[in-house]
């Protein structure tokens, strides 16, 4: 790979102050990209940033504040208990009740995104996982799971709980009747994979409907998860979104 790319893990920041800055910068881009994307359904979804120096809290959107008008300014600060230590807006209970046990079971997990998007949510409501039937979509495979239970809206950490475990040490995981959530060494990593499932979910729906796909055989859906399914592929695969939305949107940096 050419120099001039800026590997995540050649990223060195010189004080977590900036780490901090950096991570913030890129959750409230993903953020104008989801609803640029359309994954907005009224106050539904979130997408959180550990903290890179108090590891049990995590940087999340403010509960009632639309995807596209949050700025690095807006976003808060929620600390273990569920209480906002940075930031004058209240958290999702939701947002808490499943992502602070998607962080606390996963130590690797720097981000995790969800929300109730169309595609993903159409599909959760087949309850099975996604078929190898595009290069894109094994970025995914034997690397998702389901969560086959659905219970109301999650308020109750308990439930978190069983979503982290049903996530395992995997990608991704389609909660059954309600959506996708996924998860990221990065937070660009996490919106990216956020977005092409979504995609995935929508080109299997598209392709069923109209036949029946031929599913890649195992051995080649392994190989090309390893090549597009990687933490650096998608690291990589957000950076032009990435500059596209800081271009259009410049405001999302103040
Ligand atoms: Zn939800």
């Amino acid at each position: 790979m050419p120099e001039i790319v800026k590997l995540p893990q050649n990223m060195k920041f010189d004080s977590v102050e900036e780490e901090r800055l950096h991570r913030k910068q890129r959750l409230a881009a993903g953020f104008r990209l989801f609803s640029k994307f359309g994954f907005d359904e009224g106050v539904a979804g979130h997408i959180t940033a550990r903290d890179p120096e108090r590891l049990d809290h995590f940087w999340v959107n403010p509960f009632g504040m639309h995807f596209g008008h949050i700025r690095v300014s807006d976003l808060i600060l929620v600390n273990h208990e569920g209480t906002v230590v940075e930031g004058e807006m209240p958290v999702n209970g939701a947002a808490f009740a499943i992502h602070s046990q998607v962080h606390a079971a996963r130590p690797d997990v720097v981000a995790a995104g969800h929300a109730h998007s169309i595609y993903g949510k159409s599909w959760s409501a087949l309850g099975r996982t996604l078929d190898p039937i595009t290069q894109d979509v094994c970025a995914f495979y034997e690397d998702h799971a389901v969560f086959d239970d659905y219970t109301g809206v999650v308020l109750d950490i308990e439930e978190g709980k069983r979503i982290a475990h049903a996530l395992g040490e995997n990608k991704a995981v389609i909660l059954r009747n309600h959506g996708l959530l996924t998860v990221g060494r990065s937070v660009d990593e996490a919106v990216w994979w956020f977005i092409t499932m979504e995609r995935s979910c929508q080109a299997q729906l598209l392709a069923s409907s109209a036949g029946e796909p031929v599913l890649i055989d195992a051995e080649m859906a392994r190989l090309t998860r390893n090549q597009v399914g990687s933490h650096l592929a998608g690291w990589f695969s957000f950076q032009p979104l990435f500059d596209r939305i800081v271009r259009e949107q410049p405001d999302l940096l103040d």
